[in-house]
């Protein structure tokens, strides 16, 4: 009989390990997730920031793996039972499997102490939530234009991003270089949308090399985005954030991308660190079941050397593989891959044709760093489309 894998989340790391999986015709491989659709985050700067559409940024999962040795199933998976090998859907739909990998992300961590937060801000982890501020930002855009000859009058118009990560610095400078852009495309002189960055530590991009702090910053700058770092966001209003020195910005919307927390998904007997990311062992495994794996932003990875390492969208990837590798093992009765890995680098996307990154040591920076961003956007993205051009064709013929 063939043995049944879940697979919960077709993110990054989901369908990476329904991929490597799909090669194993012994195994009954299923991909489950609320959403019909493969979210390409990495790529949203660009789609926020008016440059693409919805189409760059999703992937069907219904046609990726039709008419493959995977199943996609559009569910919300609310319950896991380890002991009895069970998953519950929403609709309470009981799911039984011999292994589960888990990769149902992570979401943007609001914190509660920031008074009026989650009611002022918006997220970009989820597409609704990205198309939701995209349409705040292009009727931003429209009434600069209808108000060109007003605009000298009230030239304000800023945009608050909180957080200084790879998210926040990507997102300031994809707005800040489109909205210079657009302005002048157009002949307007009013332009006039200024980009805030906001970050609680001394320094943005916090843990990253110093060579790509030191050039997003000039970068950033070159943009004209104001950057303010060492002061946190206290407060916020529908039209102003207060930060901890005592400063108030008047905002006319705001994008909060300053932490991440796990969608728990409650499962009996399950240990979580403080965001909720599930503890694993070294091979992946939650702590306490060996057929159930978990891999991405959802669980605590931590490499041999001990470290913990950063979410991202490369760990989600390298820990899929080695999930999907220990399965075969553990079914085949071989040794297990335990979490070995360097990952190759990062490439941070600083708007237009300008990209700063660090990949196997070497450092990148301007356009070459950019045609370095989109080659692996590139290669990441095309075997998906290729695969679901191949299942509609396949589908069509059938029909
Ligand atoms: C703006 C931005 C820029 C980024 N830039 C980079 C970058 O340049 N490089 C990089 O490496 N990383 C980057 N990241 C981080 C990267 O996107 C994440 O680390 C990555 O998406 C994690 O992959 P994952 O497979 O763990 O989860 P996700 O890709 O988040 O996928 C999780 C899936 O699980 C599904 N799901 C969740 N809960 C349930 C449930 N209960 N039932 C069923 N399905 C469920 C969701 O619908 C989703 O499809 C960026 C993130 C953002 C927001």
């Amino acid at each position: 009989m063939r043995k049944k894998v879940l697979i919960i989340g077709g993110g990054y790391g989901g369908i990476r390990s329904a991929r490597a999986l799909e090669k194993h015709p012994e195994l009954e491989v299923t991909l489950i997730d609320s959403h019909p659709y493969h979210y390409l985050q990495t790529d949203v700067y660009d789609f926020i920031a008016n440059k693409t559409t919805i189409t760059d940024i999703s992937v069907s999962l219904i046609t990726l793996f039709y008419g493959s040795n995977v199943s996609f199933l559009q569910r919300k998976i609310t319950r896991i039972a380890p002991a009895e090998n069970k998953i519950i859907t929403a609709c309470g739909e009981e799911l039984s499997y011999d292994y589960l990998i888990i990769a149902n992300g992570s979401r943007t961590f609001f914190p509660s102490f920031v008074e009026g937060l989650t009611e002022h801000a918006h997220g970009v982890k989820s597409i609704k939530r990205a198309f939701e501020f995209k349409l705040k930002f292009e009727e931003a855009i429209y009434k600069k234009v209808e108000s060109e000859g007003t605009c000298s009058l009230n030239p304000d118009f800023n945009i608050v991003i909180g957080g200084g990560g790879l998210s926040g610095v990507e997102i300031a400078a994809a707005m800040a270089e489109y909205s210079q852009r657009f302005f002048a495309m157009g002949g307007y002189a009013c332009g006039g949308i200024c980009v805030y960055l906001i970050e609680g530590s001394s320094d943005i991009l916090n843990g990253l090399d110093g060579y790509l702090v030191k050039k997003s910053r000039k970068r950033l700058e070159k943009l004209g985005v104001n950057i303010i770092t060492g002061n946190r966001i206290l407060k916020v209003e529908e039209h102003c954030v207060h930060l901890s020195n005592n400063m108030t910005i008047p905002m006319n919307f705001m994008i909060w991308t300053g932490g991440i927390e796990v969608r728990k998904i409650e499962g009996d007997g399950f240990e979580y660190n403080q965001r909720g990311q599930l503890k694993v062992d070294e091979r992946l495994r939650v702590k306490g079941f060996d057929n159930v794996f978990a891999i991405g932003d959802c669980a605590e990875i931590v490499n041999l050397d001990g470290k913990v390492l950063a979410p991202t969208a490369m760990l989600a990837e390298f820990s899929a593989d080695i999930a999907a590798h220990n399965i075969i093992a553990s079914k085949d009765g071989k040794n297990l891959k335990e979490v070995d890995f360097e990952l190759p680098g990062v490439l941070v996307a600083l708007g237009g044709y300008f990209t700063a990154g660090i990949i196997y040591g070497i450092k990148l920076s301007g356009f070459i760093g950019f045609l370095a961003k989109q080659m692996v956007s590139h290669m990441y993205k095309w075997p998906l489309i290729r695969q679901c051009k191949k299942a509609l064709a396949k589908s069509c013929h059938k029909g």
